[in-house]
């Protein structure tokens, strides 16, 4: 029950929707109906009235050392009574940039040691783009210029991010992918994966790029970009025998692996990245959201020598960089962000601890009526909404989405953040969720689940 009020709420959301425009929301239809966040906590943020309410998507993927972390803001403040701007272009650098260079390259395997820095997940694909085809340009192959991508995958919303990524309503919207990508199926076992076990379903989604390689010729295809696991196409967790397969394609037919780490880095999956975790040798790794745990926006590519090798070592200067590209106060968010999830050692507790402990009592949330599997891997998952348990095809008689949307808002209503993907249910916490606040989030999931159930009988959407 909300004890105070310091906020006149119905105020707040009339001026927000007389002039903000919201991202990947229906600015109209919403109206003056905004959820207005007020404060932050731990796993736990507050609204304006008062709700505390179980953040179960860690903002949008990225603050995996919680909220109200006092010393990322005493670290920025520092920096920016030092210095608070300066930019890196032209041959100037600061402590912090290089110090985070210096930091993230130590995390990362042995065979990347540079990092470019960019303001968003987004601008690092973008950066992505330009550093692999000015690859293949200096080592003398210019038609070696397409990258593969996957459908439903997710790269940020610039132009050549979400031409990379595979959002159909996205390319709908400006007349995208820009020229040269081309998207292959994605390893959604439960979605597409037919009669076909998840081992032979993996191979087979993992040879679609073997065969969109040889369909186009292996001199022109530049690179293939994939997320370790995918997050926004709804936590979908490929087959064991995906990504070995993909990294042998790549490396017999000498096309650039990219893992955009951007979710999966800085210990989402139990590892400092996921390719770790999938035991994968990327030549490019975008990255962002955890890299700050979101407190001030930050994104970079981190490149093998392979690449670095070839565009520092011999292709002169390179035209490209961001105003923000290494932003001190940034970089000190960063590195303030670094020191505690290595202090409190949050990535090998998500392997050997609150991980498999979320994990076993997520995974038991699959014998509920309405879910017809429950997946989790390190500390993000999903739970697939179906009408009646007799497999895995069967979908709503409702339009694909509405059932999702219905079940996010009884869980907001129960004082979870879940985010609806289609009509799945997903979560990825921040990393430091303790044993209790776990169990209070699988015990409001379950609540949500009832109660969504409960009102899908009674739409007759449900059998009884
Ligand atoms: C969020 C995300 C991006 C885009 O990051 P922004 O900071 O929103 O630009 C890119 N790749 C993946 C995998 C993401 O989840």
């Amino acid at each position: 029950m909300p004890t105070s009020n310091l906020y006149d709420t119905q105020s707040l959301r009339e001026r927000d929707a007389a002039h903000h425009w919201h991202p990947f929301t229906d600015t109209k239809e919403l109206g003056a109906n905004s959820r207005v966040i007020v404060g932050g906590e731990g796993v736990w943020i507050e609204d304006s009235e008062g709700n505390r309410i179980l953040d179960g998507m860690a903002g949008l993927w990225c603050t995996q050392v919680g909220h109200g972390r006092r010393e990322i803001a005493d670290a920025v403040y520092a920096q920016m009574t030092k210095l608070a701007y300066y930019n890196t272009f032209f041959k100037t650098t600061h402590p912090p940039v290089l110090e985070l260079a210096e930091k993230v390259a130590s995390l990362a395997p042995p065979h990347m040691n540079r990092v470019f820095f960019t303001g968003s997940g987004s601008e690092s694909n973008d950066t992505v783009i330009r550093m692999v085809r000015r690859y293949w340009d200096l080592k003398g192959k210019p038609h070696k210029k397409t990258i593969i991508a996957r459908r439903n995958g997710y790269h940020g919303s610039t132009v050549g991010g979400a031409s990379l990524g595979g959002m159909t309503p996205m390319h709908g919207q400006g007349d995208l992918p820009i020229p040269g990508i081309v998207h292959i199926a994605q390893p959604y076992w439960f979605g597409e994966g037919g009669d076909l076990s998840p081992a032979e379903f993996g191979l087979k989604a993992a040879r679609a790029l073997e065969a969109a390689i040889d369909a186009f010729g292996a001199d022109r295809i530049a690179a293939f970009i994939a997320e370790p696991v995918q997050g926004a196409g709804g936590v979908i967790i490929p087959p064991e025998t995906y990504w070995p397969e993909i990294a042998r394609i790549c490396r017999e037919r000498d096309i650039l692996l990219v893992v955009d780490e951007v979710i999966c880095g800085f210990g989402r999956l139990g590892e400092w990245f996921g390719s770790v975790h999938f035991g994968v040798e990327p030549d490019l790794m975008p990255i962002a959201k955890g890299l700050s745990s979101g407190y001030l926006p930050i994104g970079g590519v981190v490149v093998s020598d392979r690449v670095a090798d070839v565009v520092i070592g011999e292709g002169g200067e390179f035209y490209h960089g961001y105003t923000y590209s290494g932003h001190p106060a940034a970089c000190a968010a960063a590195l303030a962000n670094l020191a505690i999830i290595e202090r409190e050692k949050l990535v090998d507790r998500v392997r050997d601890d609150i991980g498999p402990y979320l994990q076993a009592r997520w995974r038991a949330l699959g014998e509920h009526p309405l879910v017809g599997e429950a997946r989790m891997i390190g500390l993000m998952g999903a739970l697939e909404l179906v009408p009646e348990k007799t497999g895995r095809a069967v979908r709503f008689n409702a339009p694909l989405g509405d059932v999702g949307a219905l079940c996010r808002d009884f869980a907001f209503a129960n004082g979870l953040v879940m985010r609806g993907v289609r009509d799945s249910m997903i979560i990825s916490p921040p990393l430091v969720i303790s044993h209790d606040e776990a169990d209070e989030l699988v015990a409001r999931a379950r609540l949500t689940l009832d109660a969504t159930h409960a009102e899908l009988k009674r739409r007759g959407l449900v059998a009884e």
